[in-house]
């Protein structure tokens, strides 16, 4: 029998769940390269997230409503995750501040051909090295569409 394995990481996460507040997950789309030790990400997480403590099925810390929205502007919606080792679920304590209404943060990352327009990977790039990722997902999606109007 093998026993799941226990991260210090995963401990502490545990520990986090005792905050009382709404909690909020969001599932980020990123290219399989960013899912890298010490990769940042830059999130501007939306105004609406999905509870984190009911799936969106209602209950106190939301209100019924399944739903948590999110007060101020996208730059203060925005923050920074780094990556650890092989992370795939990142679980952030009040990361837009005290008084953003939201006490957790599950971030979900997905492995996706084109990433969340919401999500970018931060680092010292040169605007020659974005451009060529975004001219990529261009073509990716001209592709799709050219094979989608002729598979008709
Ligand atoms: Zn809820």
């Amino acid at each position: 029998m093998i026993a799941p394995m226990a991260t210090p990481l995963g401990s502490v996460l545990e520990r986090d769940e005792l905050t009382t507040g709404p909690h909020g997950r969001l599932t980020v789309d990123v290219l399989d390269a960013w899912l890298a030790p010490g990769t940042v990400l830059e999130v501007v997480v939306p105004g609406r997230l999905a509870c984190a403590r009911c799936e969106g099925g209602g209950c106190d810390a939301c209100g019924k409503s399944g739903a948590i929205r999110l007060a101020g502007d996208e730059q203060e919606r925005s923050l920074r995750i780094t990556l650890s080792e092989s992370a795939r679920r990142v679980r952030l304590v009040r990361p837009l501040g005290e008084d953003a209404g939201l006490d957790q943060l599950v971030v979900e990352l997905r492995p996706a051909a084109v990433p969340s327009d919401f999500c970018r990977r931060a680092q010292g790039e040169s605007g020659r090295r974005a451009i060529i990722p975004l001219l990529f997902v261009l073509g990716l999606v001209s592709a799709v569409i050219a094979a989608l109007v002729l598979h008709r």
